[in-house]
């Protein structure tokens, strides 16, 4: 018996049955993803216990040795797996990461080019709600009301015409590659920084999937737990001659002390992405993203730009004359879990949206491969297809149960595995 369920049934019971959930059921939310036992080992480990404010070498509390070794080692692996200058580990999460990126790069009012909210931007990026719209000018940029893709040449007369100080690239829910070479032309052209949020396809970026935005970017953010598979939170690299200013942003300027348990598994989650293996699972999300928008293409959905080049696919729920909302509810009765997410131009609220969104790293994480996304896509479209049949919901809900229970979970049902 655990400790935490001796001392404390309560929230073990809770524990214990979302561990249930997550076995249970096919996990498509495009930004999640199942750290390794590792990971989970060393995030919930004695570092919770200490204070670590300031870098290694320069604390403000004694007591730091292990502290300046983790930390300096998680630096090294990300600058070695990402092929950066500079490395900070310590924002808590990415939406931590870009505040202390504009803070370093920006003062309040200064304009800053972000893709908007509902076109697949993140809420940092210039949502009005948001920290990053009420500080500073956000001047949203859109994709292509044809393609849904990203037109470099409007994007590059708007940043001629406005002249933002920074221009952030990378998306929470654009299912096509980036070109960071050609934001970062358009960057130098108009005397702005080119920031990339790298954050939902890092991985893909880490194993050579995807092209990187280092090489084109003055400061790059990205969460650790998405495609990269690690600890809840973030990272900053940067050029050399923006390490300063970035390091102070994080702290003292927006955060206190570092999270050591989440910097360890950070380190661990580094050093897993530098294995070989990883470059053949980020492969394999990107394969079996591709199959699985083929078999919602087959069954008759369409899908936002027509396809996939990452992890992700924006299903266009118009296609099957259902809102996103009332997508992820049938699909959640089913056990097919996934978010409501607007499409571009959508005609319904933020809150109930035209699509679904969808990604492959969780269950490129459990073994499947382009015959269970097949498998998966049909059962999608079955369900979407009849939302309220409860009938429907009741054998497909069965069906994925018993499907999903075959295919270990890392850190979960496969404790030595990655
Ligand atoms: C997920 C995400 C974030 C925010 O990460 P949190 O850890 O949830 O704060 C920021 N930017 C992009 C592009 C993201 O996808």
């Amino acid at each position: 018996m655990s400790a935490l369920s001796q001392r404390d049934p309560d929230v073990a019971g809770i524990i214990e049955a979302e561990r249930t959930r997550q076995v249970e059921c096919l996990e498509l939310i495009a930004s999640e993803n199942y750290a390794s036992a590792a990971v989970l080992e060393a995030t919930g480990s004695v570092f919770t216990n200490k204070y670590a404010e300031g870098y290694s070498g320069k604390r403000y509390y004694a007591g730091n040795q292990q502290s300046d070794r983790v930390e300096t080692l998680a630096i090294d692996r990300a600058l070695q797996l990402f092929k950066a200058d500079h490395a900070n580990v310590q924002p808590t999460s990415g939406a931590e990461a870009n505040m202390a990126a504009y803070f370093a790069m920006v003062q309040p009012g200064d304009t800053i080019m972000g893709l908007s909210l509902d076109q697949g931007g993140h809420l940092t990026h210039g949502s009005p709600v948001n920290f990053s719209g009420r500080l500073y000018n956000f001047v949203p940029y859109t994709v292509d009301r044809e393609s849904e893709t990203l037109d470099m040449a409007a994007i590059r007369v708007m940043a001629l015409e406005t002249k933002p100080k920074v221009i952030v690239a990378g998306y929470t829910a654009y299912p096509r590659a980036i070109d960071f070479a050609a934001f970062g032309e358009i960057a130098k052209e108009c005397g702005a920084v080119l920031m990339a949020d790298m954050s939902h396809i890092a991985g893909l970026v880490a194993a050579g999937e995807h092209q990187s935005p280092v090489p084109y970017a003055g400061v790059v953010t990205t969460t650790t737990h998405k495609s990269l598979r690690g600890p809840r939170g973030a990272l900053i690299l940067s050029t050399g001659d923006m390490a300063e200013a970035i390091d102070k942003a994080v702290f003292p300027g927006t955060q206190g002390g570092p999270h050591m348990h989440t910097i360890a598994g950070k380190a661990v989650a580094f050093g897993e992405a530098l294995k070989p293996e990883f470059k053949d699972y980020a492969h394999q999300i990107v394969v079996n993203a591709a199959a699985l928008a083929e078999g919602l293409l087959e069954g008759g959905l369409r899908l936002v730009s027509g396809g996939t080049d990452n992890h992700l696919i924006l299903v266009d729920c118009n296609s099957v004359g259902i809102s996103g909302l009332k997508a992820q509810n049938a699909l959640q009765g089913s056990g097919i879990i996934t978010n409501k997410n607007t499409i571009p131009n959508d005609q319904r609220s933020p809150f109930v949206t035209s699509g679904l969104r969808l990604g492959t790293p969780a269950l490129t994480s459990r073994g499947m491969r382009p015959d269970e996304m097949k498998r998966t896509a049909a059962w999608i479209c079955r369900v979407l297809k009849d939302p309220d049949g409860d009938g429907v919901r009741e054998t497909v809900r069965q069906e994925v149960g018993e499907f999903a229970r075959m295919y270990p979970v890392p850190g979960i049902t496969d404790a030595v595995g990655v």
